[in-house]
C-alpha cells in the first residue's frame, strides 16, 4: 500500500477548525496513512487525535508547532514524534501559553484603540480553552464585518508592523530544539519559504538551527510548487537535514489546502520519517 503522510496540521486546540476526532476522520477520508497533529505551542489535542485514531488503519504521530524567535524574527519549529508528557517540553510550552494570552490581552487593547472594542473577549470565547493565535483575531474582524477576508486583517492589523500588531519574543532556537529533543522528537523547521526574509538570513537560520541540535526541513508544504521543492531539497542536502512533508490544513474552508494533498518528496530526500 503507498503511505501518504501529512505531518502538519492543525485542530481546535489552536486555530484549526476541526476538532481532533474530526480532523481525523477527514485525514482518513483523504487516503492519509500517517498523520502528525502539530498544534501552536499546545499538546492538547493529541490525546483525543490519538484515541479517535485507534479504531482506524491511520498511524498516529504525536507532534506540536513551536513558536521561536531568533534574532528578533519568528519561526515556527515542528516536533515529531514526541512524548507529550515530557516535563522539559510541557514547561517550556507552559511559558509560551502565557505569552500567548498576555500578547492576545496587548493585541485587543491595540484594536480598542483603532475603535474596535470586545475582542479578547471574543477570541478566548472563539478559542474555548485552546491556544489564542491571531487567527483568531483574523476571524473576529472578519465576523464583524472590519475586513472582508482573513488575509486583509493580516494586511491591516495583525502583520507585522500593521496596527495591532504585537512584537512577541518567543521560546530561544537552542531551547526549543532542546525541548523537542528531550521529549525523544525530532525537530523540523516549518514552511521554510513563508519567512519573509532573505536567502543568507535563512541559510544563517538553519545552519544555527543544525547546530542547536535540529533534525529535518519541510520540503514539501500544501501549496508548494516544483520550484520551491527544489531549492527547498537544495537547504535540506547544503545542511544535512532530513525532508517532511505537511499540508498545514487548518480548514476544510480553505479549498487551495487539503490533508494529505501534497506533492512528492524529491527522490534524493531522506524522508524525516526514518529517523522516528
Ligand atoms: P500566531 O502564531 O498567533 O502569530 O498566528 C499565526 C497563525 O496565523 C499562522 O499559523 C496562520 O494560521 C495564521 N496566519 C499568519 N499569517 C497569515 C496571513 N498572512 N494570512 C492568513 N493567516 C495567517
Ligand atoms: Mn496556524
Ligand atoms: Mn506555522
Ligand atoms: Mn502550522
Amino acid at each position: 500500500m503507498t503511505k501518504i503522510y501529512d505531518l502538519h496540521c492543525h485542530s481546535t486546540a489552536s486555530d484549526g477548525f476541526l476538532t481532533p476526532t474530526q480532523l481525523i476522520d477527514r485525514a482518513v477520508e483523504k487516503g492519509v496513512t500517517d498523520l502528525a497533529l502539530t498544534d501552536h505551542d499546545t499538546v492538547n489535542g493529541l490525546t483525543e487525535a490519538a484515541e479517535a485514531a485507534r479504531s482506524t488503519e491511520l498511524s498516529f504521530i504525536h507532534g506540536i508547532e513551536i513558536s521561536t524567535t531568533w534574532e528578533n524574527k519568528c519561526f515556527h519549529i515542528v516536533g515529531l514524534n514526541i512524548d507529550p508528557t515530557n516535563d522539559q517540553l510541557n514547561n517550556g510550552i507552559h511559558d509560551l501559553q502565557q505569552l500567548r494570552l498576555d500578547r492576545a490581552k496587548k493585541i485587543a487593547l491595540k484594536l480598542e484603540k483603532r475603535r474596535i472594542p470586545n475582542a479578547y473577549e471574543a477570541v478566548v470565547k472563539a478559542a474555548n480553552g485552546g491556544m489564542i493565535t491571531r487567527s483568531h483575531f483574523a476571524y473576529f474582524l472578519l465576523d464583524n464585518h472590519y475586513v472582508k477576508t482573513p488575509q486583509e486583517a493580516f494586511d491591516k492589523y495583525l502583520g507585522k508592523g500593521k496596527t495591532a500588531f504585537v512584537s512577541t519574543v518567543w521560546a530561544e532556537l537552542h531551547d526549543t530544539v532542546n525541548w523537542i529533543n528531550q521529549a525523544g522528537g525530532v525537530a523540523v523547521v516549518a514552511h521554510p519559504l513563508r519567512y519573509k526574509i532573505t536567502t543568507s538570513w535563512l541559510k544563517r537560520f538553519l545552519t544555527a538551527f543544525k547546530t542547536s541540535g535540529g533534525s529535518g526541513i519541510e520540503v514539501v508544504t500544501g501549496r508548494s510548487n516544483t520550484e520551491e521543492i527544489r531549492r527547498t531539497m537544495h537547504f535540506a542536502e547544503n545542511h544535512q537535514l532530513a525532508a517532511s512533508v505537511g499540508s498545514d490544513f487548518h480548514t476544510p474552508e480553505n479549498r487551495w489546502v487539503e490533508l494529505g494533498r501534497l506533492a512528492a518528496l524529491p527522490e534524493t530526500a531522506k524522508p524525516v520519517w526514518q529517523l522516528f
